[in-house]
């Protein structure tokens, strides 16, 4: 063939995971008006007469979201649950039903996967889920994991990632940076057993870590504070890829700037020592890029903040701006920094 008649192939990592996603996805428009939200946020909408489902998918694969080496199986098992289940949380939805889809290869055993299942059990005991479905077949590449889930919400209680507004503030639940560095923990110490069969991980230090790693939760608590307490946030999504990352798509979606401040990015203790003084990194930075925390990242109003205040574990740590404001980092001192994007994407040139 003549290099003038050669056909241009695109790699992936030209577009990154977002780019290719829209890319592949952008000639679809719905055929049915059931489908009111497709590709594009946590989870989809769907409309059947008075009822409103979300539904949201997650894969799964060994050695790219998970390692068996330091991964015990029950609590992956748990993890696939939760994460899915996350997705649902953050369009202020209620999860009632999973699917569940593997494939494995045969070093697999009966017993490994019946305790893949009692995490799973587990999780849809503790989230009140039902598993309804799915569908099992081979692997020759190691087990990967399928998950679906479906929720319930009220449509007007529904919120999406474009509905944020200038001067909402921007809250987030529980802590962040944690996941990330219990992480860097497990991959450390399995670098030491693998050099020293003998050595035996040390973990006792970096149990919160570790924990947030290896079994994170959903946030079922904020929602049914924002429930009990009559409040709606305008835009809501879940914190799977860093905070960076993610108040991007809701900058994005709702075409808005925002402010954040570095002070008031809440960080567990034990992130904050083991970032400092064992990974010489800003606990800032963990939580900016880190990732898998699966907290809920979220703007209100003033007003509507008062209403849950004090009330469920959420911390003011910026405010939306117009879009012109850019989006910036405060610094303790007061300096501004321009926020880019380090989260997970997974096809990013390195
Ligand atoms: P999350 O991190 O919340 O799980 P993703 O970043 O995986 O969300 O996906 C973003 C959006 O793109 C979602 O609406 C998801 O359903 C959609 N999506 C992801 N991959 C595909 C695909 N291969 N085809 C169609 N839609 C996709
Ligand atoms: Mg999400």
């Amino acid at each position: 063939m003549s290099k003038e008649t050669k056909k241009k192939f695109t790699n992936i990592n030209e577009l990154g995971e977002f780019g290719l996603i829209q890319h592949l996805t952008q000639n679809f428009s719905p055929l049915n008006s059931s489908s009111i939200l497709g590709v594009g946020d946590d989870a989809a909408i769907l409309k059947y007469g008075d009822a409103t489902l979300v539904m949201s998918t997650d894969l799964l694969v060994e050695h790219i979201h998970f390692d068996l080496n330091y991964v015990p199986l029950k609590h992956l098992g748990y993890k696939s649950v939760v994460v899915n289940l996350s997705d649902i949380y953050a369009m202020n939805a209620t999860p009632r039903q999973i699917t569940l889809s593997l494939a494995l290869s045969s070093r697999f055993t009966v017993e490994a996967l019946e305790a893949f299942y009692s995490g799973v059990e587990l999780a849809c005991r503790n989230y009140g889920v039902d598993l309804v479905g799915g569908d099992t077949t081979s692997s020759r590449t190691g087990l990967t994991i399928s998950i679906t889930a479906i929720g319930e919400a009220n449509e007007k209680n529904i919120t999406k990632r474009d509905g944020a507004q200038v001067e909402d503030y921007i809250c987030v639940s529980g802590d962040l940076g944690a996941a990330y560095l219990g992480l860097q923990i497990l991959e450390r110490e399995k670098k030491v057993w693998e050099a020293d069969n003998s050595m035996q991980p040390q973990l006792e230090a970096y149990q919160y870590i570790v924990e947030r790693q290896l079994k994170p939760e959903a946030r079922k608590d904020i929602i049914q504070v924002f429930a009990e307490n009559g409040v709606i946030p305008n835009a809501m999504i879940d914190l799977s890829d860093g905070l960076s990352s993610d108040l991007m798509h809701i900058c994005k979606a709702s075409e808005l700037g925002a402010e954040l401040y570095e002070e008031n990015i809440p960080i567990h203790p034990q992130a904050h020592k083991v970032a400092f003084k064992e990974f010489k990194i800003s606990p800032t930075t963990c939580a900016l890029s880190g990732g898998e925390d699966y907290e809920l990242l979220f703007t209100l109003p003033k007003d509507e903040f008062q209403k849950i205040d004090g009330k469920a574990n959420v911390k003011v740590i910026g405010k939306m701006l117009e879009p012109k404001e850019g989006i910036k980092l405060y610094s303790p001192k007061g300096q501004a920094f321009d926020l880019i994007a380090q989260g997970w994407n997974h096809f990013k040139q390195e």
